[in-house]
């Protein structure tokens, strides 16, 4: 009966997301176009209309995320897992960081070992970092460091986002990973956060055997850890190739 009740929570969160889809889209449009031109939208307008074209960007990010998450609850594993080189993903996503980051200049490190590869998703893995990545962005003050870094050991391939940004509560750490949850609700949603990103990085996550490890100080700084396991890493001659050559040099 659980498994029921779940079901049809989650069939009718991605019907309700799916039936706004398109509503949203043509608002969007809309709205779009009559500030792509001056001449047709009065002045006094402009303010309404840009608030308008913020919230339905915001609208349509929140339906794409929903529809994204249930995706995900249905099926406990990826079906059609592919070898992911997740170093070429950080480079995709910290390219897009960078742009989020604008005038706040923020200072990014990379370190990936650059033939790692496990099996997934890629647009799943992507969904995932990029979720973790940004928020390290969006939860750091300007100028803050933000480092990244891929690498395997005995225990398996791991992914570690770190920020010194503004850190999170012990007492909230729990809860993070729970759709809508957020730390400082006003916060989060002025900076058009949906509160489901670590939602959905925690499904991704499960989906690929992976685990995601949190930890932070308020003040200080957060450390987002994914924890592939050693069979989802995808042996092939390059990475042992670059270990022969490490233990040469
Ligand atoms: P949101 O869209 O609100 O960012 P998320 O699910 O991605 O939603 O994150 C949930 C909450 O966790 C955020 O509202 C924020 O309070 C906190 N959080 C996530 N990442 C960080 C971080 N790197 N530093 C500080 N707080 C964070």
């Amino acid at each position: 009966q659980l498994h029921r009740a779940n079901q049809i929570r989650s069939d009718f969160v991605a019907n309700v997301s799916h039936e706004l889809r398109t509503p949203t889209t043509v608002f969007k449009g809309y709205l779009e176009s009559l500030l792509d031109q001056p001449a047709q939208c009065p002045p006094s307008w402009r303010t309404a209309l840009e608030q308008m074209s913020a919230h339905a960007d915001r609208m349509q990010s929140l339906i794409e995320e929903l529809l994204l998450l249930s995706r995900l609850e249905r099926e406990d594993h990826v079906p059609n897992p592919q070898p992911v080189l997740v170093s070429e993903v950080l480079s995709d996503v910290l390219k897009q960081a960078r742009m989020l980051s604008g005038p706040r200049d923020h200072i990014f490190s990379l370190e990936a070992d650059a033939t790692l590869r496990v099996m997934g998703n890629r647009n799943e893995i992507y969904s995932a970092i990029s979720n973790l990545v940004f928020n390290a962005v969006n939860y750091t003050p300007p100028r803050g460091i933000i480092q990244v870094r891929w690498f395997r050991d005995d225990a398996g391939a791991h992914l570690e986002v770190q920020d010194n940004g503004i850190g999170i509560g012990e007492e909230h750490l729990e809860r993070i990973t729970e759709r809508f949850y957020r730390v400082d609700p006003s916060r989060s949603r002025s900076d058009g956060g949906t509160g489901l990103g670590l939602a959905i990085v925690k499904h991704v996550l499960m989906r690929h055997d992976a685990t995601l490890d949190v930890r932070s100080k308020l003040g200080e700084g957060s450390t987002f850890r994914c924890d592939f396991p050693p069979e989802t890493i995808v042996a092939d001659d390059a990475p042992m190739e670059a270990k022969r050559r490490d233990g040469a040099a």
